[in-house]
């Protein structure tokens, strides 16, 4: 009998993979990046449960729908546009990089071979000059929309009318173009002003068969195949009847919570930030889901609110940022004793942290499974469902 043996990926060199701090494991194959993060995640969790295989891509490439490239001048006086080096704010000059939506890096280019034509300068931070600092890129997997930001250091764009013109006649694909302002000495991107130059400001795209209108600020994961994996199997160990009313805590724009909408009773989403809360609104309107309803407000503080008013919750599905839950929303969640809690991390160390807590709560952790949503780098993502012991 033939053995079926299955093909090794062919792997992609990445020419920059010493310097650029966007990867941190791309030289090696891909089997053995996932070797790798299920050794960690053994590690930290399984003395929670016994952790699953990690669920890995088909094609490990080109996957990120989210892109920043900052603009900087080497020292022969060219534009040069890349990531940062790890650490530090040198800039890596990249024209194609392998995690990256291949239409977006396109765009950039072409962004950067006008600016010499419209005498634009990139931003220098030290000194305050030059004007164009990033390009943010972020493109609709299934709809195919693409946005782009434009972050400069100051609000004076000139010709502005006829740079956006020449950019869509060499890329029509373009749909929407924002103009950011952001003037302050700091590593994060996006400044606080913000301009639409053309098209709605926003991108749609579908997930889960839910549509979802995104902002240029509003969180949203970048590995769109992943994403559909990730949310599928987190609601199919969820297991709900169709009775229940359950929190959608970190929600963003309300994806996760949007997608179990049809499957649940109700759903209650709270999330920090105001225009993904924006976001997640006018996400339910689209679809027409009238069984969510979304809160502005520390997840913590919230869930005590919640627990305060005794208000009945079947499950809890939470999905903190890096830093992890808090004792607080903890406390409150043993509190209202949810029977299920679905916790999704992108940070074992933190997940590992918070499974303790809400062990010493009664929650016990049932079955544990990392997804790969971010290959190249070090970063995991890990889907948790626990259930109440006590
Ligand atoms: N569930 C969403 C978003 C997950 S990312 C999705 O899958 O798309 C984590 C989210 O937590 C971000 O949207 C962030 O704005 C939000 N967040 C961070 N700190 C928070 C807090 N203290 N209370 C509520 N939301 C918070």
């Amino acid at each position: 009998m033939q053995k079926h043996v299955k093909p090794a990926l062919p792997k992609i060199d990445c020419p920059v993979v010493d310097r650029c701090g966007g990867c941190q494991i791309q030289q090696l194959s891909y089997d053995q990046q996932l070797a790798k993060k299920q050794t960690e995640v053994n590690k930290l969790l399984s003395k929670f449960a016994k952790v699953e295989p990690i669920i890995g891509m088909t094609n490990p490439y080109y996957y990120r729908n989210k892109i920043h490239t900052t603009f900087a001048m080497n020292r022969k006086g060219q534009v040069i546009s890349g990531k940062y080096q790890a650490g530090s704010h040198h800039v890596v000059p990249i024209d194609s990089c392998l995690i990256e939506d291949q239409r977006a890096d396109e765009i950039v280019v072409s962004i950067r071979q006008m600016l010499r034509s419209f005498k634009i300068k990139p931003y220098h931070e030290d000194s305050r000059s030059g004007l164009l600092r990033h390009v943010l890129v972020r493109t609709g997997f299934q709809s195919g929309q693409i946005m782009v930001v434009l972050v400069l250091g100051s609000p004076v764009f000139p010709s502005r009318k006829n740079f956006i013109k020449a950019l869509l006649e060499q890329h029509p694909e373009i749909t929407t173009v924002v103009l950011n302002v952001n003037n302050k000495k700091t590593s994060m991107v996006l400044g606080d002003r913000e301009q639409v130059l053309y098209g709605k400001g926003f991108i749609e795209d579908t997930l889960c068969g839910k549509s979802f209108r995104l902002s240029p600020k509003s969180f949203y994961q970048v590995n769109p195949v992943q994403t559909e994996v990730l949310y599928s199997k987190a609601l199919d160990l969820a297991e709900f009847t169709g009775r229940e009313t359950i929190i959608d805590a970190y929600c963003g724009i309300g994806t996760i919570g949007l997608i179990a909408s049809d499957r649940v009773k109700q759903v209650i989403g709270v999330e920090l930030n105001q225009a993904a809360v924006k976001d997640a609104i006018n996400n339910a309107k689209r679809n027409q889901v009238k069984n969510v309803f979304f809160h502005q407000a520390d997840a913590g503080d919230f869930m005590l609110q919640i627990a305060r008013k005794k208000q009945r919750v079947d499950a809890v599905l939470m999905d903190p940022p890096r830093s992890g839950s808090t004792e607080k929303f903890i406390q409150a969640l043993a509190t209202m004793k949810p029977k299920q809690v679905v916790y999704i991390s992108c940070n074992p160390v933190t997940l590992a942290r918070d499974l303790a807590s809400l062990a010493r709560k009664g929650y016990q952790a049932k079955r544990i499974i990392p997804v790969d949503m971010f290959p190249g780098t070090n970063h995991v993502e890990t889907i948790v469902s626990l259930v109440r012991k006590r």
